[in-house]
């Protein structure tokens, strides 16, 4: 599954080849991906260029100038599967054929097109308008960006000071702190050297120190390197990105702690239905 830092390498290709580009044409090849497909998703995109692309959490956000005041803003998810290709425009000839998933077809003024195919359909598409952006449903309770100015230490603290559950949970709720999954969770955490297991009231204060930064640092590690590819992944090219080479924790069950010193080897555990990997020893 798409985390933040593999949308945040998607919205970088879009943001490079969709900005300023206008929609020639457009077309859903069904009704419904995880969600119904909005029936005038053409009639309101087709003729109009693209402003900007944005991300928030694992949610892109691209922004038509539609000439209104309140322009149209798509949103995409990429939910467990879904892929963006983009096809370069073609020197002679038609694109080539579209592949038995390509769920959503956007031609371009430049020839070029862009793909959504998702095998899966846990992704989803959505219209708003830029102004009821931040109260629509997807984003009215959503907690800071990792990466922005918003989420410091003393926001943490404050976030996690009543909770009971263990910090692994309390992170991959997206009230806490946006768009942060199971994998990126697991790898600060072991960067932190906070347990999963430890009741999140107790990571306010000195621990939270530790840890936002840990969480800033795997993000942005992650985002150089264009992100994991475990199954489905790719940027808009078909490359995989190669940040799943640097995991410490993730994945890596009964191998060795790469902490210098210590002797134990990575454990997993089941936490509110996911896998969690960490070191017993270096954690607390
Ligand atoms: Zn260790």
């Amino acid at each position: 599954m798409p985390e933040l830092p593999e949308v945040e390498t998607v919205r970088t290709g879009l943001e490079q080849s969709l900005v300023g580009r206008r929609f020639d044409r457009v077309e859903a090849r069904r009704p419904d991906l995880r969600f119904p497909i909005p029936t005038d998703l053409a009639t309101r995109l087709q003729g109009h260029r693209v402003l900007r692309v944005n991300r928030r959490a694992k949610y892109l956000q691209i922004i038509i100038d539609d000439n209104s005041a309140d322009r149209t803003v798509v949103i995409l998810h990429l939910g467990m599967s879904g892929r963006v290709n983009l096809m370069p425009a073609p020197d002679a000839g038609p694109h080539a054929d579209l592949l038995k998933h390509d769920h959503l077809v956007f031609d371009l003024d430049d020839g070029a097109r862009m793909v959504f195919n998702d095998p899966r359909r846990f992704g989803f598409i959505a219209l708003s308008r830029e102004s009821a952006l931040d109260d629509h449903d997807y984003f009215k309770d959503m907690g800071p960006e990792p990466l922005g100015n918003a989420f410091n230490a003393e926001i943490l603290s404050q976030a996690l000071k009543d909770k009971d559950t263990p910090i692994k949970a309390a992170l991959l709720d997206q009230r806490v702190v946006a768009g942060l999954g199971n994998i990126y969770v697991c790898e600060a955490l072991y960067d932190a050297g906070i347990s999963p297991k430890r009741k999140a009231r107790t990571v306010a204060g000195l621990r939270a120190d530790r840890l936002v930064p840990a969480i800033k640092d795997v993000l942005q590690r992650a985002i150089a390197a264009g992100g994991s590819t475990l199954r489905d992944f790719a940027q808009l090219d078909g490359q995989s990105g190669y940040f799943q080479h640097s995991f410490r924790v993730y994945g890596r069950e009964g191998e060795a702690c790469l902490s210098p010193g210590c002797d134990k080897v990575v454990k997993r555990i089941t936490q509110s239905g996911r896998s969690t990997f960490y070191c017993s020893s270096c954690q607390r």
